[in-house]
């Protein structure tokens, strides 16, 4: 069975050569073990973080000895743990990257294959999901008739953010890399104005449109990309708004550090509150985002998408690739058959 290994820390932006598929036997399971076979794994930007081995995160770097880790949807082959029986799908942090693995079920949720896609619960109704739908209702709780703006609008938190936003009422401006993004971003997901950012040379340039797109100012951020999104966005801030900052996709690529915006002083003279969120702070508050939003998505009022890369050897191009934008919505890898 196969793994996928680090080769070294990338220096950059991560390359294929940066990653290596080995061979290992299948596993057998222990007392309080299970076996279990992966399904769909993701890949999430946050990924490149634990890629610095020198850079102290809210996660430890990846080890280059063992397979790398990450979300999956995986399903249980042999158990010796009660409350998980052979056939039974379970979502997880760690069966990622690899075909079978060794858990001891402590942070294993077990899924439901008849409520939702498998794959979606590594997208619009797992992390991803729960992480826009934190930032939007627990930290910038905006109003009917507030305008709210998204980068990274398109992926996998950033299309849920722009639909909760539309759900609430609110004029949703969303920002995106390429024409199609945008074109999904209006014609399906009901924002309002999409930017293609690809389209501005600089915050000043994407400043002017934002604030086309946002006559009544900005009154909440949904901050996925930083650079001169944050620029423009506190730009274009109102009186009194707030930013959920989730991520800062941009930025994590840099071998020198991003030099800081330059008008961070609009927060204090409009008032803007701004605040950093891991999703691990809301994981007590994962039932009720899931009553919110399964719910939505049956009745069709939230839209997904996923780019599906086939087999485990994709993964490293599907990682890479959400750094250049080549993924529509949730990017997955289909390691096995459901
Ligand atoms: P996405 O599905 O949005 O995939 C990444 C997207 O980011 C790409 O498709 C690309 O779209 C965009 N992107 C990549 N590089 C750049 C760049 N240099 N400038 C602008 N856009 C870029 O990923 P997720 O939805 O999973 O994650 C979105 C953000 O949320 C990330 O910053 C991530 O770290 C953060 N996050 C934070 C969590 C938390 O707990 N705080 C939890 C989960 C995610 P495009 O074509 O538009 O450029």
């Amino acid at each position: 069975t196969k793994a996928v290994y680090l080769k070294e820390y990338p220096a950059g932006m991560p390359a294929d050569g940066d990653f290596v598929v080995k061979e290992m036997d299948v596993p057998s399971p222990g007392a309080g073990e299970m076996l279990c076979r992966t399904v769909w794994m993701s890949v999430d930007p946050y990924m490149r973080g634990r890629m610095r081995p020198d850079v102290k995160s809210y996660i430890p770097p990846f080890s280059l000895d063992a397979p790398l880790e990450g979300g999956a949807v995986s399903e249980v082959i042999e158990s010796n743990i009660d409350g998980y029986a052979t056939g039974d799908y379970v979502v997880d942090f760690t069966g990622g990257w690899k075909e079978y693995y060794l858990s001891k079920g402590e942070r294993s949720q077990k899924v439901d294959p008849n409520l939702a896609p498998l794959s979606a619960y590594l997208g619009v109704l797992g992390m991803p999901g729960l992480t826009a739908w934190a930032g939007v209702t627990q930290i910038l709780e905006p109003k009917e008739g507030e305008t709210l703006f998204v980068s990274g609008a398109a992926g996998a938190v950033g299309s849920l953010v722009c639909q909760l936003g539309k759900i609430k009422g609110c004029r949703v401006i969303g920002s995106a890399g390429s024409k199609e993004k945008c074109d999904w971003l209006e014609k399906e997901a009901g924002v309002d104005v999409a930017l293609n950012y690809k389209d501005y040379k600089n915050a000043g340039e994407l400043t002017k449109a934002l604030a086309a797109a946002a006559p009544k100012g900005v009154n909440c951020y949904f901050e996925n990309v930083g650079g001169m999104h944050l620029e423009a966005a506190l730009n274009c801030s109102a009186l009194g708004g707030r930013m959920a900052l989730c991520g800062m996709i941009a930025v994590y690529n840099n071998k020198e550090p991003e030099p800081g915006p330059s008008n961070l002083i609009n927060m204090v003279g409009r008032g803007v509150m701004a605040r950093g969120f891991i999703v691990s702070e809301y994981m007590d508050k994962a039932m009720e985002f899931a009553m919110e939003v399964a719910p939505l998505l049956a009745q069709g009022k939230i839209k997904f998408q996923e780019s599906v890369y086939e087999g485990l050897d994709k993964a490293p191009e599907a990682f890479i690739g959400l750094f250049k934008g080549e993924n529509m919505g949730k990017a997955v890898i289909r390691v096995g058959p459901d």
